[in-house]
């Protein structure tokens, strides 16, 4: 293998060598692994979005990255998918995969995020855990050449699982990074994967395919509500998009209610400027409001609550709404049918 001699435009000897990504799991984890068996400092990134399926309960996401790099000893950078990636979930160039995942743009959105802490630390690459033909979107062979073009990595893009199957890097090729000890796999099979885990002495890795709830038909739904209604939307509607039970009674409003007591605190926590509405002595369900609304939305907003409240059977439940300051109270009588909910959910 033939290294460096002199790390490339790394400053001093703590700047990485090469730029990871690292989701945690387990193709992006034996990458990482195979940087630093050749001897490669690591500078690893982790993205996180409003749709990433971690939790603090779930092994996933940027929590496992974050116990991937600790193993490995390797800096973790933790990035956050902001409102400019919302803006190309809203208008993807390359199109949605089964639901609103965009993830041949998603892909590029994060290469060219790379790309910058690449040339920032000057490393000599950026390489990834994908491989050719392991996922329908965004791992074939089009695709990978699509979004190494348009991440601005032409030939700093290394994918070390299937790189003798693609065209060599400008390092592989410079002799900076070992071509030999790359490999060639494809396809959807993990064993090859897991073989090298175990023969690495790779003991800590996630589950192996990420979680995105971009892929969810529900979260989809919501989404697409967002973008095509919800006027001057932001991070928050796409947060709550991924939280509750969503209604909307007309084209001005919607309405989202929390599950159950952690969601309430939740939504009450996120809710803002937006109106907060609940019963005012029996629990609930707790509402939040996004957009306008008049008298007859509060008739059908109390329905609702009492509709996803079915303990609560008193002929008439006050119901309070906060916003600003202010305080509106009214009696909630009717109950919203099924039917009426069913028509009204998103
Ligand atoms: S599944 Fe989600 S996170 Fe993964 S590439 Fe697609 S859009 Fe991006």
């Amino acid at each position: 293998m033939t290294l460096p001699t002199q790390t490339p435009s790394i400053e001093g000897a703590k700047r990485p060598s090469v730029v990871a990504l690292l989701s945690g799991g387990l193709d992006s984890t034996i990458v990482v692994r195979m940087m630093l068996d050749q001897g490669f400092g690591v500078l690893a990134l982790n993205f996180i979005s409003p749709f990433c399926t971690c939790s603090p309960k779930k092994d996933g996401g940027c929590r496992m990255a974050a116990r991937v790099a600790q193993s490995m000893g390797v800096e973790l950078r933790v990035m956050n998918k902001g409102i400019d990636y919302l803006r190309i979930v809203e208008r993807p160039r390359f199109g949605y995969g089964r639901g609103l995942n965009p993830c041949i743009d998603c892909r590029i959105y994060i290469l060219r995020k790379a790309a910058d802490v690449m040339r920032e630390t000057g490393a000599l690459c950026v390489v990834t855990g994908e491989v050719l033909g392991q996922r329908p979107m965004s791992q074939h062979r089009r695709s990978l050449e699509i979004i190494e073009r348009e991440s601005g990595l032409t030939g700093r893009l290394l994918r070390p699982l299937s790189a003798h199957l693609l065209p060599p890097t400008i390092p592989e090729q410079e002799g900076s990074i070992d071509r030999a000890r790359m490999l060639d796999l494809s396809g959807r099979t993990r064993a090859p994967q897991l073989a090298i885990a175990k023969a690495r002495g790779v003991e800590v890795f996630g589950c192996p395919a990420g979680g995105c709830l971009l892929t969810d038909p529900a979260i989809a739904r919501r989404l697409k509500d967002v973008f095509d209604r919800c006027t001057g939307w932001d991070e928050r509607d796409a947060r709550l998009a991924t939280l509750g039970r969503h209604f909307r009674l007309h084209d001005g409003l919607k309405v989202i209610l929390g599950h159950d007591a952690a969601e309430n605190a939740r939504l009450e926590q996120m809710a803002g400027p937006w109106p907060v509405v609940a019963f005012t002595k029996q629990s609930g369900p707790t509402a939040i409001l996004r957009g306008r609304y008049g008298q007859q939305d509060l008739t059908a907003i109390g329905g609702l609550l009492r509709h996803f409240a079915p303990k609560v059977t008193d002929a008439g439940v006050e119901v309070s709404l906060k916003c600003g300051g202010r305080e509106t109270v009214w009696t909630a009588q009717a109950t919203a049918t099924a039917d009426e909910a069913k028509a009204w959910a998103i």
